[in-house]
């Protein structure tokens, strides 16, 4: 073991960051922040290197890894391009994660190798204009006529990858229980009923976020996630899938603040030195505790991930991680964009793509408040 991790994940580490720095030029991630498209040629990249397939089980053709190595993936692609850590989120995490832990087994055996090898997007479709942080308020909802498919009606927002999903897990009420009237159906992007619009964002550009709106649109039984007897289990489906997507998200600001911590601490380096001895104490002090502070972070958040890979117990730690990772990582972009002075604000450069990107980070997922309330819950409050 070497920092918490086995030498397969180390391993594993290495391989996508020289993947992303053979692949993943500064040029095409300005290009895809300019352009707000999803990037399709390099997700079939990701795919012939085996990285759609890094959570799946090796019998339906994965690489049989877990939390940890979609940590490892997130961070490094975030080091470079963070949008593409959620543009892989729409096979790993909705896909692969959805599917693997709450499908039934039809369901594993007919997505699961074509989500391997990067042939479907899953999209979750959780979120409403009235049910954000109170998740559970959905209005959107499905019934059914006798033994025919159930209609879903109603509409999303904020949807990751919603304009490319061929599947959009979708939470519906199907019963008035608040928590447990809630059914996740997957529903076919194609079927009749089914349409949405692009959501123009500051940062994550690439990654493609959309409003999806639902006019009775047909989903047999057997697309309930879980199959039949996954109806009203929604809720409980979706509590199972917090814990790895908060890590990912903290893992994807470790990414970001490490890449703006290096570029600061390079643009430093490449100063002339000061003509009066200590005068640039001030910088240097702050650089120790960037360093120091994204030491904390991902020594907190790799921890988590070890416990949930051991099943131990670790909500208050998960939602620690994920305020602690992003808040930190906030402070740290900002900073190093004013260490850089104007080159922190150049457009042509990173830094100020790196402000905008960690910006949303501490919404998706789950706010940093709400993140807050839960930790303090935790303590008792
Ligand atoms: C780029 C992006 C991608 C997203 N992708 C997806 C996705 O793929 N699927 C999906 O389902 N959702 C997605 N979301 C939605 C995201 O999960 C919600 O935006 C988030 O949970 C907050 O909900 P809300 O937008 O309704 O904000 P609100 O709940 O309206 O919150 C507004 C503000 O009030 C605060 N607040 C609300 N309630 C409390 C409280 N009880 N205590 C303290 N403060 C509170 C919040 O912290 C926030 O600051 C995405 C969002 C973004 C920005």
């Amino acid at each position: 073991m070497s920092g918490g991790l086995s030498r397969e994940q180390n391993g594993f580490r290495e391989r996508v960051r020289s993947f992303v720095e053979r692949e993943v030029h500064d040029a095409r991630v300005a290009e895809m922040d300019r352009l707000d498209e999803f990037p399709h040629d390099i997700m079939l990249k990701m795919a012939q290197h085996g990285l759609t397939a890094v959570n799946v089980p090796i019998q339906y053709g994965g690489e049989g890894g877990g939390d940890l190595e979609v940590m490892i993936l997130c961070e490094e692609l975030s080091r470079q391009c963070p949008a593409l850590s959620w543009t892989l989120g729409n096979v790993i995490l909705y896909g692969n994660n959805i599917i693997g832990v709450n499908g039934s087994e039809v369901q594993r055996e007919r997505f699961l190798p074509p989500l391997a090898k990067g042939e479907l997007y899953f999209s979750f479709g959780l979120t409403e204009p009235n049910a954000g942080s109170d998740a559970a308020n959905i209005d959107t909802h499905a019934e059914r006529d006798g033994n025919g498919p159930w209609m879903v009606s109603g509409g999303k927002t904020f949807i990751t990858g919603g304009t490319v999903a061929n599947y959009v897990v979708t939470f519906a009420r199907t019963a008035s229980s608040r928590y447990k009237g809630i059914t996740a159906f997957l529903v076919d992007t194609q079927d009749k009923g089914f349409s949405y619009s692009k959501i123009a964002k500051l940062g994550f550009r690439g990654s493609d976020t959309a409003t999806l709106f639902y006019d009775q649109v047909p989903v047999p039984e057997d697309m309930i996630l879980g199959g039949p007897e996954g109806l009203n289990q929604g809720w409980g489906q979706m509590v199972r899938l917090l814990n790895g997507e908060r890590l990912s998200l903290a893992a994807c600001s470790l990414g970001i603040a490490q890449s703006a911590f290096d570029a600061a601490l390079n643009h430093v380096r490449q100063l002339p030195p000061p003509t009066i001895a200590g005068s640039r104490q001030r910088v240097e002090h702050r650089l120790a505790e960037m360093a120091a502070q994204l030491e904390a972070a991902r020594a907190l958040a790799y921890r988590t991930a070890w416990m949930h890979t051991n099943k131990m117990e670790c909500v208050r730690e998960t939602s620690m991680s994920k305020f602690f990772c992003t808040e930190t990582a906030k402070q740290i972009a900002a900073e190093a964009m004013t260490i850089m002075g104007p080159d922190g604000c150049d457009m042509a450069l990173a830094a100020q793509r790196r402000l905008r990107d960690v910006l949303i980070l501490s919404i998706g997922g789950g706010t940093s408040q709400i993140q807050k309330n839960i930790v303090a819950k935790t303590l008792g409050l």
